[in-house]
């Protein structure tokens, strides 16, 4: 094996042309060339969000910038901010809030568990908040929250809505323009299967209006800053990370060759593939239902590590569990452009190992 293949919940394998974009010769960052390039990414990345692109912001970073990029740029010390936490990330999510001097509460449920909309109501009815936070698809557990439910209710209550979408855009249904949620982000290691290295942003109008005013607390992350130049990348704000983003072009054109419905529709299916094989084999899933990128299930015994290493022997990468329950948790991840035969050639694998102790 000169690599393995990747079934770890991001990054993920790269398709050859992307891998081929990746290793083009250096442009210049303010060449016409990767000015086109980089356009075209831009344009795509709101595409794939449903929405504007005078509203999406594309730059170089990883996912968590997304996290801090909303409180650095729209929030002020001393706001409320209620984070709902049901994984690992949300968790991540209430941290960054604090160090920026947010008040933040959380709301916490089992990990996989589903946010009970009945205790969101009353919480948020008690108290006033800035900003709710939710992780669309944490992918500690594999639980695919339910925006609509949770973003009318954080909709009637006037606060700013701001989902994670890290391991879900590009493998779940969604359109930012629908008007639920105002601060949406992802990376390109997950569901569109680029390489690790740019962010996607979505904002709404209102919070670009409400918020315009609010003083940058970074120079970097500072989203305002970034705006001008979504409109015109030939202004110079920072170095991109420029092979990552024309190969981030290559992969986004991928993504609508086969159509978005259709790709959504393959990660369903592979979720449903996957669910079925854990609950069958006897492991339970964390999650209560399939989710359409990662599937994190718990083997009864603590053996993760060891039936991680016979995978890898055999060629292919896998996630052990985050958190306390690591011992026992594997995540297997099927973003990108991962087709029926490895998934249930990754799973078969994992059986044989587990059988094989
Ligand atoms: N949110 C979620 C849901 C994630 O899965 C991850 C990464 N696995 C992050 C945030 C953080 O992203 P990054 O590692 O790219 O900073």
């Amino acid at each position: 094996m000169d690599h393995p293949v990747l079934m770890i919940p991001g990054p993920t394998n790269l398709s050859e042309d992307v891998i081929r974009a990746l290793c083009q010769p250096m442009v210049g960052h303010t060449s016409q060339e990767f000015y086109n390039d980089f356009k075209e990414a831009h344009a795509l990345t709101a595409k794939l969000f449903g929405s504007n692109p005078e509203r999406t912001v594309l730059f170089s970073g990883s996912g968590t910038f997304g996290m801090e990029a909303l409180f650095s740029s729209f929030a002020e010390p001393g706001e409320r901010m209620l984070s709902i936490v049901n994984g690992y990330f949300g968790d991540r999510f209430a941290e960054i809030g604090s160090i920026y001097g947010l008040k933040v509460k959380t709301m916490k449920f089992e990990p996989g568990q589903d946010v009970d909309v009945d205790a969101l109501k009353n919480e948020i009815s008690r108290e006033s908040y800035s900003f709710v936070t939710l992780t669309h698809i944490d992918t500690s557990t594999g639980t695919m929250n339910d925006l609509k439910s949770v973003g009318e209710v954080v909709k009637q209550h006037n606060a700013l809505f701001v989902v994670d979408m890290v391991s879900s855009l590009g493998c779940a249904d969604f359109n930012f323009d629908d008007g639920l949620v105002d601060y949406a982000f992802s990376a390109s290691q997950k569901c569109v299967g680029a390489p690790p290295g740019a962010i996607m942003v979505a904002l709404s109008e209102e919070l670009i209006e409400k918020r315009s005013s609010v003083k940058g607390r970074s120079y970097y992350f500072d989203l305002k800053r970034w705006l001008p130049v979504m409109k015109d990348p030939s202004i110079y704000l920072s170095t991109p990370n420029i092979s990552v983003l024309r190969a981030l072009r290559v992969a986004l054109n991928e993504v609508f060759e086969e159509g978005l419905e259709n790709k959504i529709k393959r990660h369903n299916e592979l979720g449903k593939m996957a669910y079925e094989f854990v609950v069958e084999r006897g492991w339970k899933p964390l999650s209560k239902r399939p989710s359409p990128s990662v599937i994190a299930f718990d083997l009864g015994k603590p053996v993760a590590d060891e039936v991680q290493k016979k995978v890898y022997r055999e060629g292919i990468l896998i996630a052990k569990g985050l958190g306390s329950m690591s011992s026992r948790v594997l995540r297997v991840g099927y973003m990108g452009w991962t087709t029926e035969e490895l998934l249930y050639n990754t799973l078969k694998k994992i059986e044989d190992a587990f059988n094989g102790l």
